[in-house]
């Protein structure tokens, strides 16, 4: 079969994030309930500042042109520049970017980091393109949205189908345009040209530490608590080895293909993670083999689905057996098995607050760009520690001072509480 050369097919494999804008709306409503918001400043959150919508042109391998399509939806900058990531997906929607950015302004704001949110797209099969197409793909995008986007403004960072190279070369292709070297227009870049060390395996550190904090907020000791893992890759790997590390018994993680389970724990450095080597988690004889349904199902301390979106449903909630939900992807617990598990009395740690790592330490990275001085690895992993207790402790304030906010309303609270204070100290321009 010829392969496909198309770029931009039906989307395949994100069909569960189409309707993430009504998911981010209904939660900043749910919020809004809970906290003294003015009516104007909730409106205006209800709504990105702007959508900015371009045609990128940029040559095939065979020298025809295709021209494809990219949006980048800022939702709130009333707390500093925009900042999210650039995804290269054929199923890219304007609807998804807006609803994508909302989610940033909220993992920001609960961060306290001083950025509003944003999220940007192209509509294009990143599988259907050479290296050499991506790259004239990618400059051109710099060229379109060289007005919108810079340190100052607006700072893209790698999300689904983009990498640290595509971020090397928007950063290359905007510095040549600025007429000077500008590293802090992208975040997610090689270190080599001002990319922070710890980069990638910060949303797994911070899964892991909110884990440990949440242990030690229920009274339950991390050491020998039993962990199952869904999703073996940048987030889950590095959750799973840290928790690992820290004395937690990780029984049970999976991929794609399916998962492996060893109720006494598994060695969890002797599975390849998913950049080490894709879907190898069943492969190397360690525990029994499970399905990635009956991981979710387990009977143990904490389970961390960090694979994909939606995958707690009302179809499973019921069946969960863990104690604590920590949820290192984004969205992977739909509304109604949110119910569910509160009603059962499971505490969900929401993604906004779990796998903040990425955003803090892209944040870590912006810093180290415009000061021109690049941290340690040591310092990264200190200044990231001091982040999320500063946000966890916020939130768990919010849990502590209220009868019955689940963390994901009480994490909301947060955010939402600092972005109306944020808009009424500045004030509308009439
Ligand atoms: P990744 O590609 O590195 O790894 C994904 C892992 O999940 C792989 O092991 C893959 O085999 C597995 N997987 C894929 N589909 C699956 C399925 N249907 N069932 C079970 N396992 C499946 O991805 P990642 O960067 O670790 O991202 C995972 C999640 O975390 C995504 O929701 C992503 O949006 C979110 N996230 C990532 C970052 C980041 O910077 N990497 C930051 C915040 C949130």
């Amino acid at each position: 079969m010829a392969p496909d050369r198309s770029i931009a097919t039906r989307r395949d494999d994100v069909g569960s994030e189409d309707d993430v804008l009504s998911t981010a709306l209904s939660q900043l409503e749910r919020a809004s309930a809970l906290v003294d918001v003015d009516p104007t400043t909730l409106e205006r959150l209800r709504h990105p500042s702007r959508v900015h919508r371009v045609m990128v042109p940029f040559e095939r391998d065979d020298g025809s042109v295709e021209i494809a399509t990219a949006y980048r939806a800022q939702h709130d900058g009333v707390r500093g520049p925009f900042k999210g990531g650039m995804r290269y997906h054929p199923g890219v929607t304007e609807a998804e970017c807006i609803g994508l950015a909302m989610w940033m302004t909220w993992k920001c704001a609960v961060m306290d980091l001083p950025f509003g949110g944003a999220k940007g797209g192209v509509v294009v099969n990143p599988k259907a393109l050479s290296e050499a197409e991506t790259e004239r793909l990618t400059r051109r995008l710099a060229q379109e949205l060289r007005t919108v986007v810079g340190p100052e403004h607006d700072i893209p960072a790698p999300d689904m189908g983009t990498g640290s190279q595509e971020m090397a070369w928007f950063m290359d292709a905007y510095s040549m345009q600025q007429g000077e070297t500008t590293p802090g227009v992208v975040t997610g870049k090689p270190p080599v040209i001002g990319g922070s060390y710890g980069r990638e395996e910060a949303p797994g550190r911070s899964v892991a530490i909110v884990t440990r904090e949440a242990l030690d907020f229920y009274d339950r000791s991390l050491e020998g608590a039993t962990v199952a893992v869904q999703g073996f890759g940048s987030v889950g790997a590095n959750a799973a080895r840290l928790l690992d590390e820290w004395g937690a018994d990780v029984v049970a993680v999976s991929d794609v293909t399916g998962g492996v389970y060893d109720p006494d724990g598994l060695d969890i450095s002797a599975i390849p993670t998913h950049q080490e080597e894709p879907e190898a988690v069943t492969r190397q004889g360690e525990g029994d083999e499970i399905s990635n349904d009956e991981l979710l199902t387990l009977d143990v301390d904490v389970l961390v689905p960090a694979a994909v979106g939606n995958v707690l449903t009302a179809d499973n909630a019921d069946e969960v057996g863990a104690d604590l939900v920590v949820e290192g992807a984004n969205g992977p617990t739909t509304a109604e098995a949110d119910e569910i598990l509160d009603e059962r009395d499971v505490p969900v740690i929401p993604d906004i607050i779990a796998n903040a790592g990425g955003v803090t330490v892209s944040y870590f990275e912006w810093l180290q760009d415009i000061n021109r001085r690049s941290w340690s690895l040591e310092r990264v992993r200190e200044e990231l520690e001091t982040e999320m207790l500063a946000a966890w402790n916020a939130v768990a304030r919010e849990v502590d001072g209220a009868d019955d906010l689940t963390w994901r309303d009480a994490t909301y609270v947060v955010a939402l509480s600092r972005l109306a204070a944020a808009h009424d100290a500045r004030g509308l321009w009439p």
